[in-house]
């Protein structure tokens, strides 16, 4: 085999064999490259191993690395069609300074010097007057850990990244309810599981992974159920389709809790042991401590003994706790255990599956069915596996059994107003059936787990933010009550985005979707400077293009634009470009240096943390730098206390691979875990390492920790797991990680509605918190539809990524452009006809804020009620060096400009994002539309059209790509 990076002397000669007279000749002996690089892919968010051949100092191929743990050599078409990413014609070649209007497109190219002087002059004046002037957000960027960082060391509390917009509820839910998530998180027992539901649009988060994983699945014979309103993609090979309505996944999956309720199909045991299930709430209406857990004098949780019959600590392992009745406290009070309140809730008439039936559009009998089959696996198929292992309380176990039943959801589920509930009610879905980190369940990737919530408080409350100071913590974490909330005294966010204020307390990932609206409104102040990374705002990143446009040009009556300085770095000439005023060129994925680091978003498997690099495999040939780099170099020009040493001097002159090998989060813990330590034997905790780069290139730039058998499985409660956890800085504590079906945070929330508290929503904002902050999570309708005359707008319109691409790179790629270069409106054969409309017809689809123009296509396997699209292939004419009557611009068109980032206003005028009401997720998926048939005689082409953008200076579209020209002839 081919080793990593090894130089490429002469391929042995391969016997060729003898063609068919008329067959050309290809001559397999000649070799194909020079040299093969290993490196790590960002065609999407996989972060696969890739191979890069490199022939006369070019990238000649791209091949899967067969030893790299995310894909074991698959590549897809998107990972090959790197080649044309790499050798874009958008590629940006200098340092550009905004000289015309801002979206006139007109630059004029400066020298890094000048680039670099002119943003550390407009980021120094604001860090100096009030950093959080500054608005640093970031979009798909996978070095977070530094960028988030450098935020924390300017001191400004506006940074994300694009969680908010992405998948923030799967990550909150999850995370408040056992520490884990799904995808970077954790992921099902593909080895095991027999029974495998999949919700919602998730190609998005998982490409080559999973589909090695249903591979498995189906070779298996496992039985894979698909729930979406869309049969395409992985759900196309499902062996059931359930074609549900958007937006009522959370009432499904409380269906089928009813039915294990009622059926008995609970792992009862299980929840005594790990999760929340006896607690006991008190039950005392109108105190202030209503719903909170009962708590002995330490602050230990109680339950009840069944065999002392008094109350005890929920610690005790001695005890036998009851998970039904009611029982009095010490201070004569009733309180409940949470099982006895989920039994209530759960068993009630709202889930059951006749009720269920009519909104979800899934048959009460199929839900029964489903039902059955899930409790027939777990309970009667179990798997065990002969592994000995101790559990936190020093109790040694022969084996592990699993009920091989396991789940896994993305966006589809998330992009909802309802998402964050519907992600807890998946979750408690796997808990009582008692599937998390059992053979055939769910398993979590290190990090995780973590406790739920995570100890880690978000920073950025008005006394932890001053002039020329760093912030004294990282901005994203996890409340645990009103008191963490990020307000002035009046209730005024901290932040542009208003996270973590009442109009999203539990904003984890932040509201990226919300900052040019903000700013430009002022609500709730004006910004200096937006600097941006990445992310393509100005077109299929933000909602209600037109609006948001708009606020990128808005002018105050001096003629000085209300968001008066945009900084913004990018590869490409993408449509968000145009609107900044200095362009800082970022480099190819191929160019530069990257850390997929395990205090950010790693690449861990579930049996061991893994972490990876990105290094140079070709150098530049634009004068282009690193984002990282120029992160860094500005850090220490503006004198940023982690970026320069106590002399003045940068800390760290050698740029980000310097960062990387040399940065401590805290003693011993930098961004990569492997080969740590001065000898580089340290995994996890260890000195800086001067070798460290050079360990993961050789080793094809990633280090997996492979944890030994017994520490593999029920890490939540696992000594050995835990123990190792926490020496490798993942978690403080090796306390067992308590699963909270019942969240008493959000109860807390609650009570401050109710008035309780020192801290409590205003009365505008009390009726929202007391509804959405149920400590058990519910369903309720998505917001758009309950807000707007839904007789008007029939139809859910939903968006998914096509598997060849992924985000607007994808549909700028020549290779890729091939395969769909106009995306279509895809709708029911049955709702067509009923509509008059014919497969190619013309339609207009219009929401409560506007209408676009498409092309339709029919299809079998979509929902009746709804019409989707592939996203991010609707370009504005001009941009991404794209032709200016590119089919992407005149046939492609994006669902965004129908999608209001802001929700109809409530009684007072006051309007709230549209997003979820607990962590601000955008709503994306829960637009409605009417559809209608175009009049023939208009013009076919997709409406809006916005005027033609310029390329900026130093980017030239070509009439034509001919790649692989310069390899032919001369036999490589
Ligand atoms: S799945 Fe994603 S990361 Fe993996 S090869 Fe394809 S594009 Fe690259």
């Amino acid at each position: 085999m081919q080793k990593p990076n090894e130089t490429v002397a002469a391929h042995a000669t391969l016997p060729v064999k003898a063609g068919l007279p008329d067959e050309p000749h290809i001559d397999l002996s000649v070799s194909p490259a020079d040299e093969i690089k290993t490196t790590t892919c960002y065609m999407c968010a996989c972060r696969c191993g890739i191979k890069v051949y490199l022939k006369n100092g070019k990238v000649r191929y791209i091949e899967g690395n067969r030893d790299h743990p995310v894909n074991k050599g698959v590549l897809c078409g998107k990972g090959s069609a790197g080649i044309m990413h790499h050798y874009a014609p958008s590629r940006l070649s200098n340092p550009l300074r905004r000289v015309g209007e801002r979206g006139s497109g007109e630059f004029e190219e400066i020298s890094w010097e000048e680039a670099l002087g002119l943003a550390t002059e407009w980021l120094g004046e604001v860090r100096q007057r009030d950093p959080k002037k500054l608005a640093f957000f970031t979009g798909r960027d996978q070095s977070q850990s530094l960028t988030g960082w450098w935020a924390m060391q300017y001191g400004t509390p506006n940074f994300a990244a694009h969680g908010g917009f992405c998948s923030v509820n799967m990550a909150a839910g999850g995370l408040y309810t056992f520490g884990g998530s799904f995808w970077e998180f954790g992921e099902p027992d593909w080895e095991h599981t027999k029974y495998f539901l999949l919700f919602g649009v998730a190609e998005d988060h998982g490409s080559n992974p999973i589909k090695i994983a249903l591979g498995k699945l189906k070779g298996r014979g496992a039985k894979v159920v698909s729930i979406n309103p869309v049969r395409t993609g992985y759900n196309a090979i499902a062996d059931e389709w359930l074609g549900i309505k958007p937006g009522t996944d959370g009432l499904l999956v409380g269906a089928l809790i009813h039915e294990m309720l009622r059926t008995e199909n609970v792992d009862l045991d299980y929840l005594v042991r790990y999760t929340n299930a006896p607690f006991l709430v008190i039950h005392d209406p109108g105190a202030a401590d209503d719903g909170l857990f009962a708590r002995d004098g330490e602050g230990k949780p109680l339950v009840w003994d069944k065999k002392s019959n008094t109350l005890a600590a929920a610690s005790r392992v001695d005890v036998a706790p009851a998970l039904v009745g009611e029982f009095t406290l010490a201070d004569g009070r009733k309180a409940r255990p949470v099982f006895r309140l989920i039994a209530e809730r759960y068993l009630g008439n709202d889930y059951w599956p006749d009720t269920v039936a009519k909104e979800t559009g899934v048959p009460a009998d199929t839900i029964r069915r489903i039902a059955a089959e899930i409790a027939d696996v777990a309970f009667k198929q179990t798997v065990t596996l002969p592994i000995k292992w101790t559990d936190w309380a020093g109790r040694e176990h022969d084996s592990i059994t699993g009920r091989p039943v396991s789940m896994h959801a993305m966006r589809g589920i998330s992009a909802h107003s309802n998402g964050f509930h519907t992600c807890r009610l998946i979750h408690i879905l796997q808990i009582l059936l008692g599937t998390i980190d059992v053979p055939g369940g769910f398993r979590y990737k290190a990090p995780f787990p973590r406790p739920a919530p995570p100890p880690n408080k978000p920073v950025g409350k008005p006394s932890q933010i001053a002039p020329g100071k760093p912030m004294p913590g990282m901005h994203l974490g996890f409340v645990q009550g009103p008191e963490d909330l990020l307000m002035e005294a009046d209730g005024t966010p901290t932040r542009i985005d208003k996270a973590y204020s009442w109009d999203a307390p539990i904003a984890a990932h932040g509201l990226m979707h919300m900052v040019i609206t903000n700013a430009a409104l002022e609500d709730p102040y004006p910004v200096d400077v937006l600097f941006l990374y990445m992310a393509n705002m100005s077109w299929n990143s933000s909602m209600n293009i037109g609006a948001t446009l708009g606020y990128l040009t808005a002018k105050n009556d001096d003629g000085s634009y209300k968001i008066p300085k945009i900084i913004y770095s990018d590869a490409y000439a993408s449509e968000m470009v145009a609107y900044a005023d200095l362009i800082l060129p970022d480099t190819t994925y191929l160019e530069r240096y990257d850390c997929i680091s395990l205090l950010d978003r790693p690449i861990s498997e579930a049996d061991g943390p893994a972490d990876a690099i990105r290094h140079p495999v070709v150098k530049p040939d634009r004068n282009v730098r690193g984002f990282q780099d120029v992160l860094i170099d500005l850090g220490s020009r503006l004198k940023l206390p982690g970026f320069t040493k106590e002399d003045g001097t940068p800390r760290y002159p050698g740029g980000y691979p310097d960062y990387i090998v040399n940065h401590e989060r805290s003693p011993g813990l930098g961004p990569l875990a492997g080969w740590r330590g001065e000898d580089g034997k340290s995994f996890g905790v260890g000195k800086p390492n001067p070798k460290q780069l050079d360990e993961y290139i050789a080793n094809g730039a990633f280090h997996i920790h492979h944890l030994e058998p017994g520490q593999r499985w029920m890490k939540h409660a696992n000594k050995g797991y835990l123990e190792f956890a926490k020496a490798s800085g993942f978690i403080g504590s090796t306390d067992p990680i308590i699963f909270q079906l019942y969240s008493e945070p959000l109860q807390k929330f609650r009570l401050a509605a109710r008035g309780h508290g020192a801290i409590q929503p205003p009365a505008s904002h009390k009726q929202r918190i007391e509804r959405f902050f149920d400590p058990l999570p519910f369903w309720y309708p998505p917001f758009e539809g309950t807000m707007i005359d839904d007789r008007a707008f029939p139809m859910h319109a939903i968006t998914q990524r096509p598997m060849h691409m992924y985000h607007s790179w994808g549909s700028q790629n020549a290779w890729l452009r091939q395969i769909t270069a106009a995306n279509r409106l895809f709708m029911s054969r049955t709702r067509a006809a009923a509509l008059g409309i014919a497969d190619d017809d013309w339609v207009w689809i219009a929401s409560h804020i506007g209408r676009v123009k498409a092309q339709v296509r029919l299809m079998e396997g979509v929902n009746d009620d709804t019409v989707w699209t592939w996203n991010a292939i609707g370009k504005r004419g001009g941009a991404w060096a794209l032709d200016k009557d590119a089919p992407e611009a005149k046939q492609g068109f994006l669902l965004n400009h129908l999608i209001a980032e802001l929700l109809p206003p409530r009684e007072g005028g006051y309007r709230y994002s549209n997003s979820d009401p607990v962590t601000g997720q955008a709503a994306w998926y829960d637009l409605r539309v009417s559809v209608s048939k175009a009049p023939p005689a208009e013009v076919h082409e997709s409406w809006p059209q916005f005027e033609t953008l310029a390329s900026p200076p130093g980017v030239v579209a070509p009439g034509a790509l001919a790649f692989g020209r310069e390899f032919k002839g001369g036999r490589g």
